[in-house]
Order: structure tokens, then C-alpha cells, then sequence
């Protein structure tokens, strides 16, 4: 194994500008800025998995159209085993169950504010 740490990322609201139009399962917005340099620095030390509950080709073919399909192992809607996973809609559990539920009663996407 090229590396020792597995990374699984998200796509729409972390590589993408997911939430500024209707969603549309056929479409995938356009790529965020500073997204390509992300996953270029990211890729040096990690295996990327794109990780979407996206149709996979169409997903695929978004990284491809993008230039940043070279930075990925491959596009996954499995959970694989990972050292991380990065996405926009997520409450990171650090033991703490009290302050897990606090956090899920005040959760905000970052692109709705
Ligand atoms: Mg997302």
C-alpha cells in the first residue's frame, strides 16, 4: 500500500457548490474554489476516495471533467474502512454523548448561513 492513511471525501457541499440551486440528481454544481488544490495537497499523504451517495458514473465522470480524477483511488458509496472522512453534513462523536446531542440540535450546513 503507496500510503498509510485512507481518506474518504464527500462531494456535494464540500467539493462542489451544493445548495446554491434546486438539487438535481442529473447535474452536479460546478467545483468550489480551492477545491483542486484541497485534494491536489491532500493526495500527497492520503488515498482519496470520492465518497457520494451520487450515481458513480455520473460522479466519475464530474472528477474527470474536472481535472481531479488522478488525485483518487476510485468513487465509493460504500463506507470503507478510512483514517477519516470528510464531509459537510456530520457531527465528529468525541465521547461525549451530552454534548453529541447538543451538537446535532444546533448543526448548520455551512452553505445555508
Ligand atoms: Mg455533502
Amino acid at each position: 500500500m503507496k500510503y498509510e492513511k485512507r481518506i474518504l471525501i464527500d462531494l456535494d457541499g464540500v467539493l462542489n457548490e451544493y445548495g446554491k440551486d434546486k438539487y438535481n440528481e442529473y447535474f452536479i454544481p460546478k467545483i468550489k474554489s480551492g477545491a483542486k488544490n484541497f485534494i491536489k495537497s491532500l493526495s500527497e499523504d492520503a488515498e482519496l476516495y470520492l465518497f457520494t451517495t451520487r450515481n458513480l458514473m455520473l460522479s466519475t465522470k464530474w472528477l474527470i471533467e474536472n481535472n481531479i480524477d488522478k488525485y483518487f483511488k476510485d468513487v465509493t458509496n460504500i463506507k470503507i474502512s478510512s483514517y477519516l472522512y470528510i464531509d459537510d453534513r456530520t457531527v465528529c462523536f468525541k465521547g461525549d454523548y451530552e454534548k453529541t446531542l447538543k451538537d446535532i440540535k444546533n448543526f448548520k450546513v455551512y452553505w445555508k448561513e
